[in-house]
């Protein structure tokens, strides 16, 4: 670290059970953040600011006015522009430590691989929808990365972290989607609009706590919000050996598209 770096991040070297060796590791560390919505925005600014040393934000949208009574790393300067630019404008105006690295796509089993291969520490999963969350899932249980969940509906949230074979995947808990006429719409909810900056700071928290070696993640413990009561609950999770992903005898072992989600 140079002089700069040392008073920038100095809020963090003043912590004992932070330090110099955690924030060098957190300047090393890689997250790929999926979507640069609600959850995405609040962890993305969290990211950079501490100093995570590069992002990836991978998203297929852009910027709507609908967007912005939640998703705080865009602005009306950016209205209509791809929102993994407008991300990486933010970002880049907050902390030119940090590289940031937009893929304006959707994830899909045809691009996963591709973008994986870049070689990620930590998956940040923003996700809105089903048919990315299992991939994003499946993926990182094959590839052996941690994925900081986190997701939102309606006036409550949650949060937890699934790390491959220490903890649950997100199939232990549900192995397959529901039937879409029972999923909640992908586009169409409505959401307090503070309620993702909540998530989305837990799930930062999380990404900067496995990044850093400190702390005790959200391993095996799910953890979930009410924005209406202000309430937090903790439930404990296992890993189920009859996983269909990543149990004693996978029955799934290539990516499986749920495309009849979120048809608009
Ligand atoms: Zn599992």
């Amino acid at each position: 670290m140079d002089d700069r770096q040392r008073l920038r991040y100095s809020r963090h070297l003043l912590l004992n059970e932070f330090g110099e060796e955690a924030q060098e590791r957190l300047l090393a560390a890689h997250a790929l953040v999926i979507g640069a919505g609600g959850l995405g925005s609040a962890a993305l600014l969290y990211l950079a600011a501490s100093g995570m040393g590069r992002i990836t934000v991978c998203d297929g949208d852009e910027v709507d006015l609908t967007n912005l009574q939640r998703q705080i790393v865009h602005s009306l300067d950016t209205l209509g522009t791809p929102k993994v630019d407008s991300a990486k404008r933010t970002l880049e105006g907050l902390n030119p430590d940090v590289d940031v690295v937009p893929y304006r796509e959707r994830l899909t089993s045809e691009n996963i691989d591709r973008i994986l291969d870049d070689g990620w520490d930590i998956i940040v999963d923003g996700a809105d929808n089903f048919p990315t969350r299992y991939l994003v899932n499946d993926a990182s249980v094959w590839r052996g990365i941690p994925v900081v969940h986190g997701s939102i509906y309606r006036f409550e949230g949650q949060a937890t972290v699934f790390k491959p074979h220490e903890g649950p995947c997100y199939r232990c808990l549900f192995p397959e989607p529901p039937p879409p006429e029972l999923a909640p719409s992908c586009s169409e909810g409505g959401v307090l609009g503070v309620l993702p900056g909540i998530i989305g700071s837990l799930q930062a928290n999380e990404a900067i706590k496995l990044a850093a070696g400190i702390g005790e993640p959200l391993i095996g413990r799910l953890l979930l919000f009410d924005a209406l009561y202000t309430e937090f609950s903790e439930v404990k999770i296992d890993r189920n050996p009859n996983c269909p992903v990543c149990g004693d005898s996978p029955t799934i072992t290539q990516y499986i598209d749920y495309v009849e989600f979120c048809a608009r």
